[in-house]
């Protein structure tokens, strides 16, 4: 649906594909930075209408917003989080490609029962978490990542004119690359509507609050 095969010897026709490609804002509209983009919204897809009308339910599932998350962290794994995809618009309708990275941070160790990180190691500091209290803390044994993206618009109002052939392919590749993850993700989200139906579920919330208790000597 969305990824269309470009010959790659083809000056003309990489540049066109380039040109021609659908694109969305990066940030807000007022931003008017744009990068390359795909129109997800359901009505704009190529799906039987009992599909289309199963997903506008599903869209309203953590899960299946996970899910789809899995294939968007792998895109940004292959391409060493240089390129990133993330949803846009109203509804998040869209799905834009994103320049980016991953920075290093710089904690020293984790607390195995919540999770929490801290900036000092065990050594350092002992054992006992800040936060839960727990005596789990342990030192990382790799470095913790973050991985960023930035608003910058990608080959906005480019001409591509002294572009190498090399540069060109390059860059053909990742957009490719991006409407091949775009039909994945529709056929995931297809799959799991075929798949699944959407339930509701009633679920209670623990909570601590104070209360008064008669003395036990009284
Ligand atoms: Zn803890």
């Amino acid at each position: 649906m969305f990824k269309k095969e470009i010959d790659k010897n083809n000056r003309e026709e990489m540049v066109a594909f380039l040109k021609n490609h659908y694109r969305y804002f990066t940030m807000r509209s007022w931003n008017r930075s744009t990068s390359y983009a795909n129109n997800m919204k359901i009505y704009n897809l190529h799906l039987p209408f009992e599909t289309k009308d199963k997903l506008y339910d599903m869209l309203e599932v953590d899960d299946v917003w996970f899910q789809l998350g899995i294939l968007k962290e792998e895109f940004a794994m292959a391409h060493g989080y240089q390129w990133q995809v993330g949803w846009n618009g109203r509804s998040s309708g869209y799905l834009v490609l994103y320049s980016g990275g991953r920075k290093k941070l710089d904690y020293k160790s984790r607390c195995i029962s919540c999770g929490q990180l801290n900036y000092k190691t065990t050594e350092e500091s002992g054992c006992r978490c800040g936060r839960c209290g727990k005596d789990t803390r342990v030192n990382l044994t790799s470095p913790v990542y973050q991985s960023y993206t930035t608003g910058k618009s990608i080959d906005q109002d480019e001409d591509f004119e002294d572009w190498s052939l090399e540069e060109l392919q390059e860059r053909v590749d990742v957009v490719m690359d991006f409407d091949q993850l775009c039909d994945d993700i529709v056929a995931e989200a297809a799959y799991m509507a075929e798949k699944y139906d959407v339930e509701e579920e009633t679920y209670y919330v623990e909570k601590t609050r104070k209360v008064l208790a008669e003395c036990k000597s009284a």
